[in-house]
């Protein structure tokens, strides 16, 4: 009689707690704040950090007294190194390709270019006011000048992807601290491996150190997109399969905080367009579904620092760029210089500002730019709205006018002389 009463309710009590736990499993959590807490109780850290956040501060006030400055100069080039402590040297195109994939990821994100970014324009009216930064970078792994003494079959020439090597000297298992490696001083640093939380998907500090090879540390299962690499057990796993958790923590070292820091209406991130919220988000909700502490706003769920699941997150503000650009900035010194292939002339000479969203915008040509560029802009049913050439080398200024164009989502390409090609994503509004 026991049996037959007991059986049924230990199974529901088993059944549940699985249940509870695997639902725990696939929410987003990160362990930056935990690691801020912890680190800022140093005083030493403390010191260094706030440092680096008032020269932070002194760029960002200068960029927002002269807002086009940042874009009229060429993108700032970040060399990147990526590690995986674990993983298997017979692996090791699969790694590199998937490294390849990840960076790849991280430049649309960084500069709205990816391909679910036209979500926004369903979205956007929920948000009046916001509109999604686009920032003036360029993520590289690095593939010159290696540093020596780290992984033997580093090769110049091929891409700064370490395999086996103990990065930071934890045996591939991170606990939650700031995991550097001065051997890789200069470039930012990408490491994949097992965490010591391992409901953690990663964590990063807010406000990375280059000079001391500081690094975010990533989940073997979030990073990059795609199959994955199954004998190293790097293999993308959903919710969280399409490499936004390193967008996610690359935020963090460029100083982004979440929007509910603190978990709090009275404490925010300090960005004046990400709506205060008091918790974070996830899962997968709709645009405007959440209310943010501002009564008049909605919570912006499907910004790269809120929780929501990768399929479910697709862009950064304005604000939010400016301060990735601004911590950028200050720590682009600190960046190892002879590491990144360089390609003198071409697309890599061209840059675009303002934000091109009013329908009219420049395109600024590198003073050794000699080659001449084909510019096209193109609707997202690739029908072609603009269309000409310039010659650099007679004027560095060139204006693109779009005004008569219906508000969207564009593209533009710019090709070079040389067959290269540079697309992006503009948003005419
Ligand atoms: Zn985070």
């Amino acid at each position: 009689m026991n049996l037959d009463t007991s059986l049924p309710l230990k199974f529901i009590v088993v059944y549940f707690i699985s249940f509870s736990s695997l639902c725990w499993a696939q929410q987003r959590r990160c362990g930056s704040d935990e690691l801020m807490a912890n680190m800022l109780r140093s005083p030493e850290y403390s010191k260094m950090h706030n440092a680096r956040q008032a020269q932070f501060k002194s760029n960002l006030e200068k960029r927002t007294t002269k807002t086009t400055q940042f874009g009229e100069i060429a993108p700032i080039r970040i060399p990147v190194a990526v590690h995986f402590p674990n993983g298997l040297e017979s692996d090791r195109s699969c790694l590199e390709a998937l490294a390849q994939n990840q960076i790849d990821i991280l430049n649309a994100d960084y500069t709205a270019t990816n391909s679910d970014f036209n979500l926004w324009i369903a979205a956007s009216s929920f948000y009046p006011g916001i509109n999604p930064g686009d920032a003036n970078v360029q993520f590289k792994i690095a593939s010159l000048n290696h540093p020596a003494n780290t992984d033997a079959d580093l090769v110049e020439g091929e891409p700064a992807v370490t395999i086996g090597y103990d990065f930071g000297g934890h045996g591939g298992t991170f606990p939650s601290m700031i995991v550097s490696d001065i051997k890789w001083a200069g470039y930012i640093n990408i490491v994949i491996g097992n965490l010591s939380d391992d409901e953690l998907l990663g964590f990063s500090p807010v406000g990375g150190r280059v000079q001391s090879g500081g690094a975010v540390v990533m989940r073997h299962d979030v990073f990059g997109s795609g199959t994955g690499c199954v004998d190293s057990n790097t293999i993308p796993a959903s919710p969280f399969h399409l490499g936004r958790t390193v967008t996610h923590e690359v935020g963090h070292f460029l100083n982004l905080a979440h929007p509910f820091k603190g978990f709090s209406c009275t404490s925010d991130d300090g960005i004046v367009d990400t709506p205060n919220i008091k918790v974070d988000h996830t899962n997968c909700p709709s645009p405007g579904s959440f209310d943010a502490c501002d009564p008049n706003e909605n919570a912006l769920t499907m910004n790269y620092m809120d929780y929501a699941n990768d399929a479910c997150m697709y862009m950064f503000t304005q604000g939010q760029i400016s301060v990735a650009e601004a911590y950028l900035a200050a720590i682009e010194s600190d960046f190892k210089s002879g590491v990144l292939s360089i390609r003198s002339q071409g697309i890599e000479g061209v840059s675009i500002f303002p934000n091109p969203n009013k329908g009219s915008f420049n395109l600024k040509f590198q003073t050794n730019a000699t080659t001449d560029f084909e510019v096209r802009v193109f609707d997202l049913r690739g029908r072609n709205i603009y269309n000409n050439t310039f010659e650099p080398s007679r004027n560095l200024n060139q204006t693109i006018h779009l005004e008569n164009t219906q508000a969207g989502v564009y593209l533009m390409t710019v090709s070079g002389d040389g067959g290269q090609q540079m697309t992006k994503r503009i948003l005419i509004n």
